[in-house]
Order: structure tokens, then C-alpha cells, then sequence
């Protein structure tokens, strides 16, 4: 993994707020933080090239998008 979440505004942060289940309030500032964040597209790029981070599904907001299991399956090409 390369070293941009060095510079990731999320770092400081409880990364639960990346993980809002049925929270507005949690993803709104999640959502915010992101649109802060000076390696966002970095972090976006990695989420969508990823499918699994330590051998779970990658799940959460990432690069300002929200990643579900269940959203990313259907990305999968058959
Ligand atoms: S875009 Fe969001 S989740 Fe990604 S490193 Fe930045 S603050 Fe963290």
C-alpha cells in the first residue's frame, strides 16, 4: 500500500465514523471529512481497485463513497 493515507484528513478521527450502518448524521461527517481530505482520489482509486482489505469484504466510506459488500458484487464482471 502506498503512503497516501499519511496524509489523510481522517487520521485523529474514530474511524467508526467511516462505518455509519443507519446514521445520517455519522455519514454526513464522514462524507464531509472526505471532501477535505488532500489524497481523497487516492483513497477512492484504492476502494474501487479493492475488493477486500485483510481478507474482509471492503466495506464504508472511502474517497467521499459509501462501499457496501453487496454494492461492490454487482461491480464484479461475470
Ligand atoms: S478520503 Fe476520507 S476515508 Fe479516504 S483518507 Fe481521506 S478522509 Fe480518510
Amino acid at each position: 500500500m502506498s503512503d497516501w493515507r499519511k496524509s489523510a484528513a481522517c487520521a485523529g478521527y474514530d474511524p467508526e465514523l467511516w462505518f455509519p450502518g443507519n446514521s445520517q448524521l455519522m455519514r454526513r461527517e464522514a462524507i464531509h471529512i472526505c471532501h477535505t481530505c488532500p489524497v481523497m482520489m487516492q483513497c477512492r482509486k484504492y476502494a474501487e481497485t479493492n475488493n477486500q482489505i485483510c481478507g474482509y469484504p471492503l466495506q464504508g466510506i472511502w474517497g467521499g463513497k459509501e462501499f457496501t459488500p453487496r454494492k461492490y458484487r454487482r461491480r464484479i464482471p461475470r
